[in-house]
């Protein structure tokens, strides 16, 4: 007996060492590695936060308008305190102009030991997002953490702490990414082949912007295979106010019911313009980032695609839902290719999104964490504490 349980233990013990070499990030995620950290564990009294790279992994190479990439670096983060554990995350697709390595940079200069409580968030996040003017996927890989950490500390998932629902949560739309053949024309087998991938879905999400041919075959082809309901995701691609709204007009008679960042963030005048005269709504991405970006938005756009890459995380996340509701603004939330660390902290929002595009988990192969369930294409909530999550 002695003999099988001494193996046994042997065992466990060389396939955890194989488990660490094989996967540094599962072992962070369990709590048994620390690659990154801010300052000393000198006391279970105070906060420490530690980090370490994550490479994600695309289930396909994920191409839109201007780029193509298999995998997305990440950083994992976690908060320990009194031993409890928050986690959380920063998604750094190329186009945001962050790396692991600058996020690392950053998480080395946050000193969380000159606070005494998590609970003190608002000051924590404050001082968290004046320690730089950009670096916003790094900020909100802080605040993912603390939320989560607060949410355990009081025993409840987000959406409850702030009062909203889990019933009648929307669906989350799934991304269909452009494929290419070696001519450059739209590569309709393969497109076809991604389609049938997301038909357990409500709603597909495409990736346009290229050019007018193109753009139609992939809804073309997309429509051979279903008729569910399309939102578009142009990516500023459409140069001209006129063959936006050509586009548009195109695209409404085809089943699509909303066009995302159909012109360059620049051009509000122009967006305003195509807004009075779209048959589809309008919603402003890479036009809005932050906070202060919603009012500058106002009448040029019907609503923002929130992400907490962008917005600094989950407390400016709410303050943009506030402030865009009393504009009468329409509301999406939206994430990059994240593991379901950031996807369930979005999630906690679902309640208050009439679009939800958190599909960042699904598009990856080697999530390490287990959140927010999809359930027939609908999001669901639990009432796990914080943002809901543990590592798989
Ligand atoms: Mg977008």
């Amino acid at each position: 007996m002695n003999a099988t349980r001494r193996d046994f233990l042997k065992t466990s013990m060389a396939m955890a060492a194989a488990a660490a070499l094989a996967n540094p990030a599962k072992l962070f995620a369990s709590g048994t590695k620390k690659t990154g950290q801010s300052q000393k564990a000198s006391s279970s009294e105070k906060m420490v936060l530690t980090f370490e790279p994550f490479e994600a992994r695309m289930k396909h190479v994920f191409t839109i308008s201007g780029s193509s990439r298999s995998t997305t670096p990440i950083v994992l983060t976690r908060i320990s305190y009194q031993g409890h554990v928050g986690y959380g995350e920063a998604s750094m697709p190329p186009y945001l102009g962050e790396s692991s390595a600058s996020v690392m940079d950053f998480l080395r200069r946050v000193d969380l030991s000159r606070f005494s409580s998590p609970f003190q968030m608002e000051e924590i996040l404050t001082y968290v997002d004046n320690i730089t003017t950009n670096n916003t996927a790094a900020k909100c890989a802080v605040d993912i953490a603390l939320h989560d950490l607060c949410g355990k500390l009081m025993g409840q998932p987000w959406w409850k702490i702030w009062g909203w629902s889990n019933k009648n949560l929307p669906s989350t739309c799934v991304t269909v990414g452009l494929a290419y053949a070696p001519d450059g024309s739209i590569d309709r087998e393969e497109v076809r082949k991604k389609t049938l991938e997301t038909l357990d879905y409500n709603l597909i999400k495409v990736k346009l912007g290229n050019t007018g041919e193109n753009d139609k075959t992939m809804i073309n082809t997309i429509r051979e295979v279903t008729n569910l309901p399309i939102v578009v995701d142009a990516n500023q691609g459409w140069k001209e106010k006129g063959y936006a709204l050509s586009m548009i007009e195109w695209l409404a008679a085809r089943g699509v019911e909303m066009v995302e960042q159909p012109m360059p963030k620049l051009l509000l005048d122009e967006a305003a313009w195509l807004r009075d005269r779209s048959p589809l709504p309008i919603m402003a991405d890479e036009a809005c980032q932050r906070l202060s970006d919603v009012r500058k938005l106002y009448g040029a756009y019907d609503g923002i695609n929130i992400k907490l890459m962008k917005c600094t995380g989950m407390r400016e996340a709410r303050e943009m839902i506030t402030l865009a509701k009393a504009l009468n603004m329409r509301i999406m939330m939206g994430c990059m290719t994240e593991t379901s660390v950031a996807i369930s902290a979005a999630a906690q929002f679902a309640s208050q999104l009439e679009w939800a595009d958190l599909d960042g988990n699904w598009l990856i192969a080697n999530d390490i964490f287990t959140g927010m369930k999809v359930v027939d294409g609908y999001i669901t909530l639990e009432d796990k504490p914080g943002i809901g999550v543990e590592p798989l």
